[in-house]
Parts: C-alpha cells; structure tokens; sequence
C-alpha cells in the first residue's frame, strides 16, 4: 500500500478503522502458547486452564469521544469505565480491574481531575472493580483519557464473536437508538447556548436519551441472568458502533449471513418521539447510531423457551447460511442490504 517511502502517501481515511487495524496487526506474530485469542474479538483471552484472563482496552480523546462542555467529568470517568467493563461482559466474562492512564493539559484544575476520579470511583464501586494502576503525563492540548479492563472467565463460558451458525437466533438486550439521540439533544442545547447563553435548557423530554448518553451502564446484569437461565449464547458482541456494524462482526467472523427484522428492533418511546420531533427514521438510529453497550448475540433455537418472555431480550431475527449477507426485512416486508456504518457516518 504505501508505494514510495518518499513520495506517496496513504491517507487514513481511505482505510476506514478497521481496514487500518487490519493492515497493521495482520502480519502479528504470537510468540506464546497461553495468547489463546489475540486481536479480533472484543477482549484477548489469555491462558490454558481452566480459568482465562480477558483484557480490553479504549482510548477516549477530547473533540474526538467527548466534548466538556456538556459532558460532566464525573460522567465522563463513570462512562469511560463502563466502555471497557462492556467488552468484558461481550465475552460473558467478569470484569476485575482497571487501569487508568491520563494525559492532561495545564488548563484542567486539580478539581476538574478530582471530579473525573469520583465518577471513576463510583463505578468500581458499582461493578465491584478494582482500580490497580495507571500512568499520568501531560498533553499540549485537551484530555485523553485510556481505560484497561482485566476480567476472567471459565474457559467454558467464554463467548467469541465466530461462533454463530445458521438458524441460531439474534437476540438484543435493552433499547437502541437512544444514546445517539441524546447527544443530538445535547450538540442542539450546546449551539443555542452559543447564540443566547440566557436560553432556557430544555432537556426534560429527553431525560432517559441524555442519560443513555451521559451516564450508560455496562450490562453486567446480562451475564448473570444468561448463566442463571443456562444459556450460552453461541457468539456476542457489545454494540458500541451500531447495530449494522456489530452484526455484520459477528457475520463476518462466524460466516454466516443474517436476517433482521424491522418490527423486532426495540426502541424506547423516548427515542420514537425524537425521531418524530427530530424528523429522523428510528430504524436507521437505531441500526448505525452506537454507543448503547447493548450486547448482542447469537442462541440456538433450542434456548428460545428460555428467552423468549424476558423482558431485558428482544430476538430480533436469526442467522442464515449466505455468508456476509446481511439483510433488513423492513415493516412492508421488503429485504433491504444492511451496510457498516459506524456512528461518525450519521455526523
Ligand atoms: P471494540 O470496538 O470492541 O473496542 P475495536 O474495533 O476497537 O474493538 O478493535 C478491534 C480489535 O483490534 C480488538 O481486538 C482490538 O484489541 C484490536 N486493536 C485495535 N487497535 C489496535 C492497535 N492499534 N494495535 C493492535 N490491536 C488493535
Ligand atoms: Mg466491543
């Protein structure tokens, strides 16, 4: 790809993200026996026995995943935790311990840091985390904000994203759409507040859209409740991009195709009367919006009795055997071809 050492230049965004991750991780070579996963799925797993380590890792830089000025630096640590606790829970595994390294201008007060490091706190202490390390060191502009998350799992229990066969059911925990909303909600509040800083703020309609953005929790809760009803989902994976990103991973990398059905997307009341409001369709947010850390995964039928009535899964279609296709069987019972978009498409 890149011609001339000199001369020619490859511009990221020609690649994409993951064309890029590919390209530089493709000639990877692993040099131990107990990398049991290594780059590809939401965590590496790592060790032979019985017991395996799972570590997952997000860097969040500002301008790029936050803005402060509507995003509270208690929120932003409690959030930046809960990415990286998700892909944990996207391997059916038990989140343990965290490291948090920061970079941080001159322009934060000590105060600004104390309030990032509550919102930290809180949610180890929500999700029984331990904080055991980090790194600290000064950027010339902005905060970036890097999380690891360490967990473990039985190596029976562990769920990869490749494991999906034909006919298995698609299921989804929780409602889409919603956190992508509400930072529309919010970039709105932000640029009537530059044009009459005295306007009133409106968000009180939007209550759950805004906290779906601001203060998301990771679905710990999901990988009890599957252990209780003993169901091992045969692949997962945690929708941080969007639900057409997440189930074209999981297609790709199990092979398979995939029907989704219109009807059976769960979406909020909230987020059907923004779209309204906002003239947006809600099948599209929900499909490319992102930032739900909803799980998602794959049955087999036979486990449908078990799912089938509770109220935290919707099934919302199942896989087929065309490798790679994925299609949208909308409400008028039309098939549409699903594309990736991950949510900087939507910008
Ligand atoms: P997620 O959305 O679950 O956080 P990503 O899409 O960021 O996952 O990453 C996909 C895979 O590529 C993961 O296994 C991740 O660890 C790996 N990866 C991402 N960036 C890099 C990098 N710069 N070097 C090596 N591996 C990477
Ligand atoms: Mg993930």
């Amino acid at each position: 790809m890149i011609e001339d050492k000199n001369q020619s230049r490859t511009s990221l965004s020609s690649l994409g993200e993951f064309k890029l991750i590919e390209h530089l991780t493709g000639g990877t070579v692993i040099h131990h026996e107990d990398t049991f996963k290594g780059i590809g799925d939401d965590c590496a797993v790592l060790g032979t026995g019985d017991i395996q380590t799972l570590v997952t890792t997000d860097l969040l830089v500002e301008g790029v995943h936050f803005d402060l000025s509507y995003m509270p630096l208690k929120h932003l640590g409690y959030k930046a935790v809960m990415v990286n606790l998700s892909d944990i829970y996207a391997m059916n595994g038990i989140a343990k311990q965290i490291t948090v390294s920061l970079a941080v201008s001159n322009r934060f007060p000590l105060e600004a840091l104390e309030e990032l490091y509550a919102g930290i706190h809180l949610a180890c202490k929500a999700y029984n985390v331990d904080l055991v390390g980090g790194d600290t060191t000064s950027s010339t502009k902005g905060l970036l904000l890097s999380i690891t998350a360490i967990g473990e799992a039985n190596k029976n229990d562990v769920v990869f994203r490749n494991g999906a066969k034909s006919n298995d059911l698609l299921v989804v925990t929780g409602d889409l759409g919603a956190a992508y909303l509400g930072l529309q909600v919010l970039e709105r509040e932000k640029q009537v507040f530059q044009v009459d800083p005295n306007t009133e703020h409106e968000l009180d309609k939007y209550t759950y859209l805004v906290e779906r953005q601001l203060k998301p929790e990771a679905r710990k809760d999901v990988v009890k409740l599957l252990s209780d009803l003993e169901v091992k989902p045969t692949s997962m994976i945690d929708i941080s991009d969007g639900l057409s990103s997440e189930i074209l991973h999981l297609c790709k990398q199990s092979k398979t195709g995939c029907q989704v059905y219109e009807e059976k997307i769960p979406l909020d009341q909230e987020v059907i009367s923004t779209c309204e409001e906002f003239n947006m369709d809600s099948t599209t947010i929900a499909l490319s919006g992102g930032e739900d850390y909803e799980l998602l995964f794959t049955v087999k039928q036979e486990d449908f009795p078990k799912i089938k009535a509770n109220p935290n899964f919707s099934i919302i279609g199942h896989m087929t055997e065309d490798a790679g296709i994925v299609q949208l069987v909308t409400r008028g019972g039309q098939m549409v071809d699903i594309e990736a978009q991950g949510w900087n498409a939507l910008e």
